[in-house]
């Protein structure tokens, strides 16, 4: 750039010098025939005012005289005798006089190899009259040429040699802080930056570099802050317990932290997410996510363990997947349920040892009061059976063990389920009623439990004189199951918690009318085996209704 402002100053003044001294050529010729034009004019009528025969003779060097008559032959010439006796009517300052119309001509003389100014008069004469010519040399611009050029050079000379020097400083200064700011930025970019550019004694260039310097200053800082903040979200990615992986708007792996790394096989980063796993749920559900855009969790196996996979829409199409080892949570659920299927089992032989030992006091006995306490034990240990079985039921469906769904006529369970219910019924004073149809792929023994203890509470929870409406509906795309009840209802802030396992809104009711707490567990554990909708509706002092949907194409 230096090089290029100095180069440009040198041809510029190169420029210049050589206009001005072309144009003093043109100036300096233009005068030179002015002047002479003048002079011919002025020499002509001193000659014509003093005519005489012999005005050839004695004529000064640069003075050409010539006599031509009326006629235009030449008389007499100063110059050149070869002339005389030739006519000059061919030229136009002989024909400017014989108009009476004298004109100065101007001609280059290829005889004296010059450019002359040429003027005729008429003089009068003892014949009539003459041709006075006379002619002159203009001047040459030669002359001036040869004066001018060698100041010219040295001028010339000098000025480039100042222009260079003068460049050479001044682009310097200018330069310099340029080269400067390219460094401060190129050291902004590496992150290296520390010093402010240094001003010069230009207060524009000055002001220019303070802007620079700022918004490096400020480049840096936030260079900086974004490095400091991707090394924070680097290490806080690289220690998570939870695997991460994040797609982009077109599907790709954008990022995977180390953990989701050990799960998922190496080089996924910037491939489509297909490449993670050939499980074909994982890619459904991760397709499901992008195509609905909504939020969704499930479980996945992979090395051995098991994980929660929460998967999150965010902006601009990306999509965040976090994978939390739940192995352990999922071991100690397995132990905890084993567990409780194996006190419930163990517990129900001594039970019925029990129960059979104190039918055989009841039967033995003539004591009226040994017979009502075996009675009594008799009530308490069958609530601790009935606790036990749906315990063990409860077990089995947390198992995860296989189903094998077959189309179940929903109305025909109803019935046989209203039937055996029959006897709490009457004792309820409940009417118990089923209306439609409906059929649906689940076990027999899964449709009896969801029927009996939906309809078994709806009976339980009611007032004397109620009624229980088993309703069964069915389109192609769904079954519906309703139990709806106009008993004593739920208050709202119960209504969340009553699938949970022995969740009782009022135990004491709960217990009175043999209820164990985990009836509702028992429903909400087959709906999701199932894949079936549960919805509960309630208002206390109303009624209940739990509903029941099962998608066809899924069982
Ligand atoms: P339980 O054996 O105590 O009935 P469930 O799991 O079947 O246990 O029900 C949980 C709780 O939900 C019950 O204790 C009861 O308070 C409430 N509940 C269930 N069904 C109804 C209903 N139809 N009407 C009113 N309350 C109900």
């Amino acid at each position: 750039m230096k090089n290029k402002i100095i180069l440009f100053n040198v041809i510029l003044l190169t420029v210049a010098t050589l206009a001005v001294f072309f144009t003093g050529i043109g100036v300096s010729n233009t005068s030179h025939h002015e002047e002479a034009e003048k002079k011919i004019i002025d020499i002509t009528s001193v000659y014509a005012a003093n005519y005489n025969d012999d005005v050839t003779e004695n004529v000064p060097e640069d003075i050409r005289i010539t006599v031509i008559g009326s006629d235009g032959i030449v008389l007499k010439d100063s110059d050149d005798q070869s002339v005389v006796g030739k006519t000059h009517l061919d030229r136009e300052e002989v024909l400017a006089a014989l108009r009476d119309e004298p004109q100065v001509y101007t001609r280059y003389s290829s005889t004296l190899g010059k450019d002359m100014v040429y003027y005729a008069v008429k003089v009068p004469s003892v014949a009539d009259f003459v041709i006075l010519r006379v002619a002159t040399p203009v001047a040459s611009v030669n002359g001036y040429v040869r004066k001018t050029v060698p100041t010219m050079i040295y001028v010339l000379l000098c000025a480039l040699f100042l222009s260079f020097v003068a460049s050479f400083f001044m682009t310097s200064g200018i330069v310099r802080p340029l080269k400067e700011i390219k460094d401060n930025l190129t050291a902004v970019n590496n992150g290296t930056y520390r010093e402010t550019v240094r001003h010069t004694k230009d207060g524009e260039i000055n002001a220019m570099l303070s802007e620079i310097d700022d918004i490096s200053r400020k480049l840096q800082t936030s260079i900086r802050t974004a490095t400091e903040e991707k090394e924070r979200l680097d290490y806080i990615l690289s220690n998570i317990s939870d695997g991460i992986v994040a797609l982009d708007g077109e599907e790709n792996v954008n990022l995977i932290n180390p953990n989701a790394a050990r799960i998922f096989p190496a080089g996924a980063e910037g491939k489509r997410y297909t490449v993670l796993t050939a499980d074909p749920s994982f890619n459904e559900n991760v397709a499901e996510c992008i195509r609905s855009h909504r939020e969704k969790s499930f479980e996945f196996t992979a090395e051995g363990k098991d994980f929660l996979v929460c998967m999150k829409p965010l902006e601009k199409g990306f999509t965040v997947i976090v994978l939390s080892d739940i192995t352990a949570m999922k071991q100690g659920e397995k132990m905890r349920s084993e567990f409780f299927a194996n006190a419930s089992h163990e517990l129900k032989t001594p039970l019925t040892a029990v129960k059979g030992f104190n039918d055989m006091i009841s039967l033995s006995t003539e004591d009226g009061q040994i017979r009502d306490f075996s009675q009594k034990i008799d009530r308490e240990i069958s609530r601790v059976v009935t606790l036990i079985n749906d315990m063990l039921d409860l077990s089995e469906l947390e198992s995860g063990k296989p189903v094998s769904p077959v189309k179940t006529d929903l109305r025909t369970i109803a019935e046989e389920v209203i039937e055996s219910l029959s006897p709490l019924a009457a004792e309820k004073e409940v009417t118990v009623t089923v209306e439609g149809n409906a059929e649906a792929f689940l076990e027999r023994e899964h449709a009896v439990e969801l029927v009996k203890n939906l309809t078994e509470n709806g009976i339980r929870y009611n007032n004397r004189g109620g009624h229980v409406w088993v309703n069964l509906s069915q389109t192609d795309e769904v079954s519906v199951l309703s139990v709806k009840d106009d008993g004593i209802g739920i208050e709202e802030e119960h209504l969340g918690r009553i699938f949970e396992r022995f969740y009782r809104v009022n135990k004491s009711r709960s217990r009175e009318t043999g209820g164990t707490g985990l009836g509702l567990s028992i429903v909400k554990h087959v709906c999701e085996i199932y894949g079936a909708d549960l919805a509960v509706s309630s208002r206390f002092g109303v009624g209940t209704e739990i509903t029941v949907t099962f998608r066809k194409n899924q069982t």
